[in-house]
């Protein structure tokens, strides 16, 4: 038995197909929804952890690559100089996932939740100063 966790980016016409659940029916593999975040006409974002044989494994990414499904490995982590951060808000309106959210309307301070993020770096262009890095 092997374990990975993958990321996994929908274009926005697929996001209505049961492209995942075949992994179950046609791969015997089982998976475990760690974040999802999917909006009507838009693109989607998943995080998974897949279990099953390697090969196995290995035969689900293929599908779901030869389905249109960008898939990474899950080895990134997104980080916030908040030194370089000048509180824009231009990233919060990008993040799918709110992991970039206003956490005080009052001043709009900006805030990082890392637990919500899954790496799909749709933040790191907008933003002016370039505060947000991605780290492998
Ligand atoms: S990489 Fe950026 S845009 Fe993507 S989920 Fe993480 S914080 Fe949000
Ligand atoms: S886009 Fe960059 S500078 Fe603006 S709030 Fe987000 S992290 Fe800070």
């Amino acid at each position: 038995m092997a374990s990975r966790k993958i990321v996994l980016t929908f274009p926005k016409d697929k996001i209505d197909k049961p492209i995942v659940f075949k992994l179950i029916k046609d791969f015997n593999l089982s998976f475990n929804i760690m974040k999802a975040s999917i909006t009507p006409d838009q693109e989607g974002h998943m995080v998974l952890e897949l279990d099953g044989d390697k090969s196995e494994i290995d035969r689900g990414i293929k599908h779901l690559k030869d389905e249109g499904v960008k898939v990474e490995p899950l080895s990134k982590e997104i980080r916030v100089d908040w030194n370089k951060c000048t509180q824009c808000s231009a990233c919060v309106s990008i993040c799918p996932t709110g992991a970039l959210y206003v956490k005080d309307r009052k001043t709009m301070a900006v805030d990082f939740d890392a637990e919500k993020c899954i790496a799909c770096e749709l933040c790191i262009r907008p933003c002016p100063p370039r505060a947000i890095k991605v780290h492998f």
